[in-house]
């Protein structure tokens, strides 16, 4: 049995939860002390078996006023892809103009999120 600590990150109170796991293939949680509501139990849950997290990082963009635009992820994607979809965002190259909440890439990894444009890039003069 092991024993993890977390700090539940849904909300300000910043729950301290302790939960308590079978090693086993996948882990076996046994027991989740510390929470205050439903949700933390449920996302420490997922930070053991799933862990989730949105990513942030640029794109270049060609004919632009800034020749790299900054985007992320509509919704959260697994830990593990993380690395594979910073390889897609890196060969992403898009033509401005780019308004806020353009998709630039569909998909990437075979994740279930868009990477969307966080700043606009207005075409060069
Ligand atoms: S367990 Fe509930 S109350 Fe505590 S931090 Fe998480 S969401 Fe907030």
């Amino acid at each position: 049995m092991i024993r993890m600590e977390y700090t539940c990150v849904l909300c300000p109170n910043g729950c301290p939860l302790v939960a308590y796991v079978d090693d086993k293939e996948p882990p076996e949680i046994t027991r989740i002390e510390g929470s205050v509501c439903p949700k933390g139990d449920d996302w420490v849950r997922q930070e053991i078996l799933n862990p989730m997290r949105t990513i942030s990082s640029s794109v270049r963009v060609q004919g632009g006023d800034s020749i790299l635009a900054s985007v992320r992820t509509d919704r959260a994607i697994p830990l593990a892809k993380i690395m594979d979809v910073m390889e897609e965002i890196k060969q992403v190259v898009v033509d401005a103009p780019l308004e806020i909440g353009a998709v630039v890439l569909s998909r990437p990894a075979g994740c279930d999120t868009d990477i969307i444009v966080t700043r606009s890039v207005r075409k060069s003069a």
